[in-house]
């Protein structure tokens, strides 16, 4: 009789559990028909910002590239006739980047930056370099204010850094982003 009832409670145990699970909803998601939509901090895909006044951001200082611990990233860097420095070619090799984001955190203007966008996997590992046209965008992409000339002055005599005309006080560089 025992032997009877733990056939009996075993069963019911394994048809209770199996029904649990048909009225569950999929623990998956149909990719690519349905795409998350994922944090605007994913670190995938990278991007070349403009300022506010749509000027390019890059000032070719070569700190992505000094950071970056793959060395996928290379430029040449250039001036134009105002003094203002820009990159005459930028590369990225995305066969090799990591995204790991410190070419990110290591850029003092806010030039480059990681986007969600990670639909860019090709077979021909060529087609993963990209050149600064791909990567430049006509936005600010995360920092829709910050413009670095307006914070890069010297203090002097009269004025703080930051305090003369068109000039915007110091970033607070605990803040993640300038
Ligand atoms: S995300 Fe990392 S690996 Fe990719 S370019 Fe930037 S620093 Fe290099
Ligand atoms: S993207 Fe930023 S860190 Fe890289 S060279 Fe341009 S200004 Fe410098």
């Amino acid at each position: 009789m025992k032997e009877l009832f733990l056939i009996v409670h075993s069963l019911c145990t394994g048809f209770y559990t199996t029904l649990k699970h048909v009225f569950r909803g999929p623990a998956t998601e149909l990719y690519p028909e349905y795409k998350r939509p994922l944090p605007a901090r994913s670190r995938a895909r990278i991007i070349l910002t403009a300022d506010p006044d749509g000027r390019e951001r890059c000032v070719a200082c070569y700190l992505c590239s000094a950071a970056c611990p793959v060395d996928c990233i290379s430029m040449q860097a250039a001036e134009n006739p105002e003094g203002r420095r820009y990159a005459a070619w930028f590369r990225i090799n995305f066969g090799r980047c990591i995204y790991c984001g410190l070419c990110e955190e290591a850029c003092p203007t806010a030039a480059i930056q990681l986007t969600p966008s990670f639909e860019h996997a090709d077979r021909d590992i060529l087609k993963m370099v990209a050149e600064k046209h791909d990567l430049q965008v006509d936005h600010c992409g995360k920092d829709q204010n910050y413009n670095f000339y307006d914070h890069a002055g010297v203090a002097d005599a009269i004025r703080p850094k930051g305090g003369h005309v068109n000039e915007s006080p110091p970033v607070n560089v605990r803040t993640n982003m300038p």
